[in-house]
């Protein structure tokens, strides 16, 4: 069976030391995609680099938890980084987490407007952390003209009627480590409402590991454990949804369209 991980911190520091290993051990428990994800400017070119391994894919981005982390030059770099490397696929991680109410959030929402122009501009899919935001991200959806939105919402965790709104914006809802929890009951919830071709699976590695590997760091073979419980919780056999995330990875990761976003820019320009 191939498995997919649609985000993994590849450029983690906890991770950098040994990618070499990561990789290989990968590809031997049978994960054929794996999509890197920034967190940080200073990570783009780490990412940059692995997505010219096969399978390897990137994202890069500023998380909104580091919206400092993005300057003037952010958007020039991150044009030249997808035109030099094909295998840069997404903007992410970005979005916006008003959780512990740090104080940034009008700084996190420049920051991510910024980048969702970017990522239609550039014909790019978007990898969304939200948290404690999800009226204000419904709201920037619309009032930029985004929908259809190609990307993902990663470690969805929210509510069903959440879940339908990101639905009906063309979202796909990725779950992780936590789904496989036994008393994760609103997570298993959205896990089963999720339409199947809408369902995508990750690690979010070095985080938040699996039941099986609790207590260590996730890595993105741990992704097996997560299609298991998915595909029980929707009592579908593995094989089939390990089929319909595969195309679903590749519909997310595919390459832009050239001149994917002209009636977008139009629409905007008036
Ligand atoms: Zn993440």
């Amino acid at each position: 069976m191939r498995y997919y991980d649609i985000h993994a911190h590849l450029a983690d520091g906890r991770l950098t030391t040994r990618l070499a290993e990561v990789l290989a051990e990968s590809r031997r428990h049978g994960v054929a995609g794996v999509l890197a994800a920034a967190a940080r400017a200073s990570e783009w070119d780490t990412i940059a680099a692995l997505s010219r391994h096969e399978g390897v894919f990137g994202a890069l981005g500023v998380h909104p938890f580091f919206p400092e982390q993005w300057d003037a030059g952010c958007a020039g770099r991150l044009r030249a980084a997808v035109r030099a490397c094909p295998g840069i696929r997404a903007v992410g991680e970005i979005g916006l987490d008003f959780y512990d109410g740090r104080g940034s959030e009008a700084r996190q929402r420049e920051v991510f407007e910024e980048q969702l122009r970017l990522a239609r501009e550039l014909g790019l899919a978007v990898i969304l952390h939200n948290r404690k935001a999800w009226p204000e991200f419904f709201e920037t959806v619309r009032r930029l003209r985004l929908t259809p939105l190609r990307g993902v919402c990663h470690h969805f965790s929210a509510t069903i009627e959440v879940a339908r709104q990101a639905l009906d914006c063309g979202l796909h809802l990725s779950f992780c480590g936590p789904v496989t929890y036994p008393h994760s009951r609103r997570l298993r919830e959205a896990a089963r409402y999720v339409p199947s071709d809408r369902l995508l699976t990750e690690t979010d590695a070095p985080d938040l590991p699996p039941w099986g590997h609790r207590g260590e760091l996730s890595l993105p073979w741990h992704v097996a454990e997560v299609l298991g419980t998915l595909a029980e919780l929707r009592g579908t056999p593995e094989e089939e949804l390990a089929a319909q995330v595969e195309a679903n990875f590749r519909e997310v990761t595919a390459a832009p369209e050239a001149g994917a976003d002209s009636t977008w820019q139009i629409a905007n320009s008036r």
